[in-house]
């Protein structure tokens, strides 16, 4: 049997995957099976921010492994306590929640929210079109898109999808829902790397004081230098109540993140959360190496790096639109999504699908070189 039909096999069929073995890479080449070498834009879907084997963070990994590989939250162990002041020193928040996952880390946020509505008897929470917050059955109905939510009905009441961009649709969503949160990403990634309105999201964010309504900002593929700051609120001022991140902040291991301001620091008490994994020593050093790094010379780099893709893209005809922000871009194609991310993987080149778009998510750290490379592959397989 090869390896496609063992995985056919027995692996629970979830996965439309590529016809490719992954058995190495460095940096941002991938190696497969099949002898070829792939230049990496996908970095394992946003969470390889330096890409595959960082000699840094291998190390800060490999260390606490050779130490102790996990303890439980019974007790007391220093990474994750290391890795919660970092957060905290570069964001003002003032507490952390662990957790294993971005679906994790936003049900956390729910949890608080619904805590922190029980006094006034509200639990709803408003969330956009085209978002999305996960695959746990919560935060699937979080997420503003139908076709994650076929089959999977009755979902958890208290979730509400309103337009986005729609100041006007928000208002009125908030006058008949009486909800205790907004939940958005300032980019909706999955959704095919739509950024938000600036306009609309500082009236939403005057909405939720003005009606004592949490702001959750889902950082889970924004956050973590993606979009050329450490968390893409930072970039837009706002003053978030709770920001879940994930992906990119293990830089390659499972973890999730819920970090708390002001009013929500308070809300857990003992046993009215928790994780066996959350907080786990290695994957806390290995992020902590990972934030540490995400400084204003990387971001000037992510900037760069996208100012060059945008522009190299801007001049293709086989392109008809790129959008968001530092290294998350969403590319239009004249052909077919597919189509080109096929042919971009038949040239040696990963890229990925959001919405009818191609998605680039290369890690941070990417050489100029392969930059050049891989751009040039994708402006020539979008030609018909
Ligand atoms: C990927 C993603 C999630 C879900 O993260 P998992 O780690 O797959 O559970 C949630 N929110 C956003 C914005 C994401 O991009």
């Amino acid at each position: 049997m090869t390896l496609f039909e063992r995985d056919a096999a027995h692996i629970a069929g979830t996965y439309a995957r590529y016809p490719l073995e992954i058995t190495g890479g460095e940096g941002s080449l991938l190696y497969g099976a099949d002898g070829g070498e792939y230049i990496d834009f996908t970095a394992g879907i946003g969470v390889n921010i330096f890409g595959t084997r960082d000699p840094a963070w291998l190390a800060a990994v490999t260390e606490q492994l050779g130490k102790f590989q996990h303890t439980s939250n019974l007790y007391y162990t220093e990474p994750a306590i290391r890795l919660a002041e970092e957060l905290c020193r570069r964001t003002g928040a003032g507490k952390v929640f662990f957790s294993n996952s971005g679906a994790e880390a936003n049900e956390c946020a729910i949890k608080a929210a619904r805590l922190y509505g029980e006094a006034t008897g509200r639990y709803r929470i408003l969330t956009l079109e085209w978002s999305f917050h996960g695959r746990t059955l919560a935060t699937l109905a979080a997420t503003g898109q139908e076709r994650f939510h076929r089959h999977f009905n009755p979902l958890p009441d208290g979730f509400v999808t309103v337009a986005a961009n729609d100041i006007d649709a928000l208002r009125a969503a908030v006058l008949k829902e009486d909800p205790v949160a907004l939940m958005l990403e300032t980019v909706r990634g999955e959704g095919g790397v739509l950024p938000l309105d600036p306009e609309f999201l500082s009236a939403a964010a005057e909405l939720c004081r003005e009606r004592d309504m949490l702001l959750i900002i889902d950082e889970v593929q924004t956050g973590n230098g993606r979009t050329g700051a450490l968390y893409s609120y930072q970039k837009r001022g706002l003053e978030p109540d709770i920001v879940t991140t994930a992906k990119g902040l293990g830089g390659g291991l499972p973890i999730g993140a819920t970090l708390f301001w002001g009013r929500t620091e308070g809300l857990f008490t003992p046993g009215s959360h928790g994780s066996t994994f959350g907080g786990n020593p290695v994957a806390c050093a290995g992020a902590y190496n990972i934030v540490q790094r995400l400084d204003e010379k990387l971001f000037a780099e992510v900037e760069e790096k996208s100012a060059y893709i945008k522009r190299e893209l801007a001049s293709s005809p086989g392109v008809t639109e790129v959008r968001g922000e530092g290294l998350m871009l969403g590319v239009s194609t004249r052909r077919s999504a597919d189509a080109v991310i096929n042919e971009c993987l038949r040239r040696g080149l990963l890229v990925l699908k959001a919405g009818d778009s191609v998605r680039l998510l290369p890690p941070l750290n990417i050489p100029g070189e392969l930059l050049e490379r891989g751009v040039s592959i994708l402006k020539e397989c979008t030609l018909k």
